[in-house]
């Protein structure tokens, strides 16, 4: 297996980061995960961006365009020969002698990816997933991609002890978003998801969707709702890169709507599923 380390392609075995990179002290940095499907990257292009505004958002300068991070992660999915799967890169701030203050612009932020075989989770797709209710006890910068990602872990093994595939997040009344995901609900026929604000991180797959939505005159809001919302909702489904569209046929014991995955749920998986043929090919 081949990853990258700092623009450089080495052995996975070979590969060194420093003890002080301050991505390892402190969490110090941003990252992406990146789907790939028949050895393509999806959205790409909407990822890579989102890596330069969150790096922004940190006074992190990412120190290659668009254009030069996809050319070394096209090699990396050919080094590797990954057909389906994901490509995971950070950016840290750099090594330096642990001190809170940012170092020197000179030091040059850490920069590693590498890449994962996975396949799609078709049957959670399908079938739908339980969830679990969480208070969102996490920072206000959420619209940052950032490695520090304790909040969500802890959300996540909340949800997993208790047999869930994810935490819905709530900041009292309002919910947010899932621990690694975008949560969204139908009532009515109308998709409502929380609006792209410092609360969440404005999913690539989100923005993909509410796209679809716009392109299909499928109704759709960017508003919050609340747990109320969610109680009474015919359907629930949260949204990721790994996870694609799926639906929440559960939460908390209480079954959504029927207990099964709903049709604008179905609709909107089929129409991603187009969309991925129509990036990647079949
Ligand atoms: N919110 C959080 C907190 C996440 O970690 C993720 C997954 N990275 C998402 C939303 C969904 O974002 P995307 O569709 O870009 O994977």
């Amino acid at each position: 297996e081949y990853v990258i380390v700092n623009g450089e392609f080495v052995e996975r075995s070979q590969a060194k980061v420093d003890i002080e990179d301050r991505g390892f002290q402190f969490g110090d940095g941003v990252y992406e995960v990146i789907r790939v499907y028949n050895g393509k990257m999806f959205t790409a292009d909407e990822h890579l961006e989102r890596l330069h505004v969150s790096g922004e958002k940190i006074g992190l300068k990412i120190p290659y365009s668009v254009e030069e991070l996809k050319v070394q992660l096209a090699e990396l999915i050919i080094k590797n020969d990954l057909k389906l799967g994901t490509i995971y890169m950070q950016f840290t701030r750099g090594v330096s002698p642990r001190n809170h203050p940012f170092p020197a612009e000179t030091i040059a932020p850490g920069f590693t990816a590498n890449i994962k075989h996975v396949g799609r989770p078709s049957e959670n797709m399908d079938n739908g997933v339980k969830a679990l209710l969480k208070e969102d006890v996490r920072w206000l910068l959420c619209d940052v991609k950032s490695l520090n990602l304790l909040g969500n872990l802890l959300a996540k093994q909340k949800a997993v002890a208790a047999g869930c595939f994810e935490a819905i997040q709530h900041r009292g009344e309002t919910v947010t978003e899932g621990s690694a995901s975008n949560i969204s609900i139908v009532k009515d026929g109308k998709v409502f998801t929380h609006p792209a604000t410092n609360l969440i991180l404005n999913g690539i797959t989100r923005r993909v969707f509410l796209d679809l939505c716009e392109r299909n005159q499928i109704p759709f809001a960017e508003e919050a709702f609340t747990l109320t919302d969610l109680s009474e909702a015919d359907e629930v489904f949260l949204s990721s890169t790994t996870a694609e569209i799926m639906p929440i046929i559960q939460i908390n014991d209480k079954p959504v709507g029927a207990g099964a995955s709903g049709p604008v749920t179905k609709k909107l998986q089929e129409l991603f599923q187009q969309e991925i043929e129509e990036q990647c090919g079949k």
